[in-house]
């Protein structure tokens, strides 16, 4: 009897060695494997001319055998060719160590050949090509066959054979949806939508199965949400943070006034902390409109009143940042707050000091990555907890402080421009303020979108800049395939920059792949200016702030996606000068200078996100996830955006039926 839990090695033709091989993939029992969806289909495409095979290819056609069938002995193998025609030309079929062929193909038939071409002297040949006829392959034409994430050594069939095991085996699931609930948003059965994902018949039952599966994650994941605010209902403020003294003052002593928008998310940051429940809101805000300062000034305000405040940053080199600008801050308005940083690159010693430090309440500000919230560190009086929404506190992480009794504020900021509408259903538990205004002094970035050829007048351009006392960055093409080569890039393109521009300028790199201090040493460099331009890969993509960059030069701009692209063009813009941000791509392609032109035309985060919806279209098949944003398996928030409405409408009325339970085994 086949359960869920059973381990995928009791399963046919899947042994020890490939059970270990999907452990590796996180799939260990055959639910783990039931719920392993296909990442693409393969499909059985229409035949194409014989004039119009290109080279490198799985393509089909459909002709004539007009060639002797012939099979010789190789060096070393046995081949089989023969040639087919039809209107438009001629191909040479070759298979290898395929000798049975022979007997398959007979001279004058017209037949499918399904196989991959290739140019082998100066013709195109087509090898270890399947054959089918042709009423054979218009019943598989319907087919989407699944395709999934893999490991060296698993092949793809023996993932789909072990599936099909199991969907032929297991005995149907409950549908925890009411059949009213099926009927009125036209979601199909639950099994009939698993089995639809992996193997579907035909185009329709893929759109109905996924439907299906996308809805389910959203509806739980909205239920997750309204149990999590349920639940924090109940809980009452234990730090509550009345005296705001401190940070009014240091508020008042910055160098810039806070904005309108700033100044109202801060009066709402001021009431939640001092409120009978403890804070749990999210900051919304376009890159560059000054979160940070708000943020700075919760932990503070926390701080002085004695208790711990924590702030965790998506990148370490975005940790390492905050801490040196909070640590100068202090010292610049003679507070007296300890600061601590804590990151999973520092030294087994270096932890063991900033653990204690934590838990002797020496230090009231914690700054650092993921590491914040590993069960070693324990904390004395946690009263704030500051997170992006990648760490956007989960449900389990929130009650293990719960657990210790005490609950701590939470704040979470986010750069993403999401539509209100969704904003309010995807931070369901959350309190939603929006900084939807840039500081004054801001001039709007220069954009451009440029091909490589300008690429010299943009290196003249940055010298002018740097002349000034300006510096700048550039984004290195990211080659996503061979992670090894990301070095490479940057450090080739750095010594091609130094060549074209002399040695007055100082220029400097950074990447992914650099030990930590080396990070924090080019971008300390960068900070104080004693780097003049830097060439990075996408790491400075997320916060990084210095205010003097004024151009950015993204190479190869195609290759991000707009909102990426956007982030990255938060890098500058940050202070009182005139910024510029070049998009350089090589490509000639209509579609490319449609997205870029986006960018181009506006500077706002919101308008970016719809326009770039707009452009990939929500029925955009098999487009798989883009944006990114909350991890969903199978559903993309703004793809989806009707089905998580319509989630969210389900979940309401579960709500009045409480006796309803649904299957979160479906997640
Ligand atoms: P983001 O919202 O992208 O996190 P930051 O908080 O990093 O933006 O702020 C960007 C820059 O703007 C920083 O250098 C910050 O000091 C500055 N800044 C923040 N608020 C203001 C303001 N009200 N007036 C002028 N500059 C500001
Ligand atoms: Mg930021």
């Amino acid at each position: 009897m086949m359960i869920e839990s059973t381990k995928v090695t009791e399963l046919k033709g899947i042994g020890d060695k490939s059970g270990k091989l999907m452990a590796s993939l996180g799939i260990e029992t055959v639910r783990d494997l039931l719920f392993h969806y296909p990442r693409a289909y393969e499909r059985f495409e229409d035949p194409v001319a014989i004039g119009d095979l290109e080279e490198g290819k799985i393509q089909t056609i459909k002709a004539y055998i007009t060639g002797k069938v012939q099979s010789t002995r190789g060096k070393s193998v046995q081949i089989t060719t023969t040639f087919f025609e039809d209107e438009t030309g001629r191909l040479k079929a070759v298979w290898f160590r395929m000798p049975y062929m022979k007997n398959c193909l007979k001279r004058g038939e017209e037949i499918i050949l399904r196989g991959y071409v290739a140019m082998r002297g100066n013709q195109l040949v087509m090898e270890q090509g399947k054959i089918y006829t042709p009423q054979e392959y218009e019943k598989l034409q319907g087919y989407l066959l699944p395709v999934y994430h893999t490991t060296k050594g698993l092949s793809n069939n023996l993932i789909s054979k072990g599936i099909r095991q199991v969907i032929d085996g297991m005995t149907l699931r409950e549908d925890s949806l009411p059949g009213e609930i099926r009927k009125k948003y036209s979601l199909c059965e639950i099994n009939y939508a698993l089995r639809g994902i992996h193997f579907p018949l035909n185009v329709e039952e893929y759109y109905q199965a996924r439907k299906r599966l996308v809805f389910n994650e959203f509806l739980d994941f909205i239920l997750s949400l309204k149990e999590l605010k349920i639940e924090g209902e109940k809980w009452e403020n234990e730090y509550p943070v009345c005296d705001f003294t401190e940070s009014e003052e240091l508020k008042k002593n910055l160098p810039f006034s806070l904005t309108n928008a700033q100044e109202k998310v801060w009066n709402e940051i001021k009431a939640d902390l001092a409120s009978q429940k403890p804070m749990s809101r999210l900051v919304q805000g376009d890159v560059g409109s000054g979160k940070t300062i708000l943020a700075v000034l919760g932990l503070i305000s926390v701080a002085a009143q004695g208790f711990q405040g924590a702030m965790m940053a998506p990148t370490e080199v975005l940790a390492r940042q905050h801490y040196g600008s909070i640590v100068k801050l202090l010292e610049e308005y003679h507070l007296p707050y300890q600061v601590v940083l804590l990151t999973g690159s520092l030294t087994e010693a270096k932890k063991r000091e900033a653990y204690e430090r934590i838990e002797k309440r020496e230090a009231s500000i914690i700054i650092g990555t993921h590491a914040l919230i590993q069960e070693k560190v324990i904390y004395d009086s946690l009263a704030l907890v500051i997170t992006d929404e990648q760490h956007r506190f989960g449900v389990k992480q929130r009650e293990s402080f719960a657990n210790k009794g005490k609950v701590p504020h939470i704040l979470v900021m986010s750069a993403t421009p999401i539509p209100r509408t969704l904003a309010i259903i995807l931070y369901g538990d959350l309190d939603i303020s929006v900084v939807d205004e840039l500081p004054k002094n801001r001039l709007p970035i220069k954009n451009c979108v440029v091909g490589v050829n300008y690429r010299k007048t943009a290196y003249r351009f940055m010298m002018e800049e740097v002349k000034k006392g300006r510096q700048c960055y550039v984004i290195c093409p990211m080659v996503e395939e061979s992670e090894g080569m990301e070095a490479e890039n940057v450090l080739d393109y750095a010594k091609t920059l130094k060549d074209a521009m002399g040695s007055d300028f100082s220029i400097d790199f950074l990447h992914g792949k650099m030990k930590q201090k080396e990070k924090d040493e080019k971008m300390e460099g960068f900070v104080e200016n004693k780097t003049n331009i830097l060439v990075s890969t996408t790491v400075i993509e997320v916060g990084i702030d210095v205010p003097n960059a004024t151009v950015i030069l993204i190479e190869n701009a195609e290759r991000f996606g707009l909102a990426q692209l956007h982030q990255l063009r938060g890098r500058v813009g940050r202070g009182e000068h005139q910024s510029y941000c070049i998009f350089m791509t090589p490509s000639k392609s209509s579609a490319t200078k449609e997205r870029l032109e986006i960018l181009n035309n506006t500077n706002d985060g919101f308008k970016i996100a719809s326009e770039d919806l707009r452009l990939r279209g929500p029925g955009d098949l098999f487009g798989i996830r883009q944006s990114g944003l909350l991890n969903f398996k199978l559903g993309d928030v703004f793809q989806d955006s009707d089905l998580l409405k319509m989630a969210k409408e389900v979940s309401e009325t579960l709500e009045l039926k409480s006796n309803i339970t649904i299957d979160r085994g479906l997640l």
